[in-house]
């Protein structure tokens, strides 16, 4: 059996809050379950979103929860990540390799175009599926009318079926191509996608599981079939477990500003990290009791089965 190793990539667009807190919990409480390693990687190439000072907040919020890290790429200690930034000749080179193989085209299509020409409308977050308009120009250059994108040709014959385990939401197949059709690796103004970060990256790191939060569920089938091309004879089939939402007591997604909702708060307040893990975990289905080292006790009960499928409310400690 491959050894697990997890990572947690938050990305430093604002402060650590409580929902990230509660899916860095579980992705710590997994590995050290399962004796394994957890890397940590600051996914910051959307440079036009991250926030100055956000990544060492984070970093320091991660050692205040009490979270251990097991490998560093410079000699920094266990908080220091790994940095996409300084690792996009990596996503270039994975571009490189999917054009080799005739899997991207160049894209100079509008938002405002692609829904115009998307036979149905799509609830998603991430815009319509794309109909495929510039496929045919493959990787030609041509009279642009916009820098262009890249987009990956999902392929024709069942690769683009996928099959994906999570240890939350279970098991099921989906075809990217007809969930999301050709999706972003590079975007115009030439930031590479999260999509194509994020799989390069796990693929380079051996990385097993994927411990994340609830909103990324959605990716799960376009990595795995990014993984699947970039990776063909060792077929990597990360498993995953998506960590629902936090919530609201109404039912609504928690805005960053929200009070309580940002570690800083807590750790402004006084309160003991180890009270805020035992009410986070409490709230996911694990009543650790008071026990001194909450985290410890996660991994030795951790027990998939037992969280929620769908969001959380955000627990007691924080609202009172
Ligand atoms: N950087 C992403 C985020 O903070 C998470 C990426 C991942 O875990 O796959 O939302």
């Amino acid at each position: 059996m491959t050894a697990y190793r997890g990572r947690f990539a938050p990305s430093p667009t604002g402060a650590l809050h409580l929902g990230s807190a509660a899916a860095a919990l579980f992705c710590a409480a997994a590995a050290m379950q399962a004796r394994g390693a957890l890397v940590l990687r600051m996914e910051d190439i959307d440079r036009p979103r991250v926030v100055p000072g956000a990544a060492e907040a984070i970093l320091d919020d991660l050692a205040w929860l009490g979270l251990r890290f097991h490998e560093s790429p410079q000699l920094g200690g266990p908080y220091a990540p790994y940095v996409q930034s300084e690792r996009l000749a990596l996503y270039e080179a994975a571009i490189d390799a999917l054009a080799e193989q005739g899997h991207v085209y160049f894209c100079d299509c509008s938002r405002a175009e692609i829904t115009r020409a998307a036979s149905a409308p799509h609830a998603g977050e991430e815009g319509p599926r794309y109909p495929g308009t510039c496929r045919p120009f493959g990787m030609r250059k041509r009279d642009f009318r916009r820098p262009p994108a890249i987009r990956l040709a999902v392929p024709d014959d069942d690769r683009a079926l996928v099959t994906v385990h999570d240890r939350v939401l279970g098991s099921y197949a989906e075809h990217v191509g007809h969930a999301t059709g050709d999706f972003v690796l590079r975007r115009g103004d030439g930031v590479f996608a999260y999509q194509l970060a994020c799989v390069v990256d796990d693929l380079a790191m051996h990385i097993t599981d994927v411990v994340r939060g609830g909103d990324l569920a959605s990716s799960s089938a376009r990595q795995l079939l990014l993984a699947n091309l970039l990776r063909p004879r060792d077929t990597p089939a990360f498993t995953f477990a998506h960590v629902p939402l936090l919530v609201a007591d109404d039912g609504s997604r928690l805005a960053k500003r929200d009070k309580g909702v940002p570690l800083r708060d807590h750790r402004a307040q006084g309160h003991d990290p180890r009270a805020l893990v035992r009410a986070i975990t409490r709230a996911y289905g694990h009543d650790l009791g008071d026990t001194p080292a909450p985290l410890d006790e996660l991994a030795a009960t951790l027990d998939w089965s037992r969280l929620p499928r769908e969001s959380v409310r955000v627990p007691a400690i924080v609202t009172r």
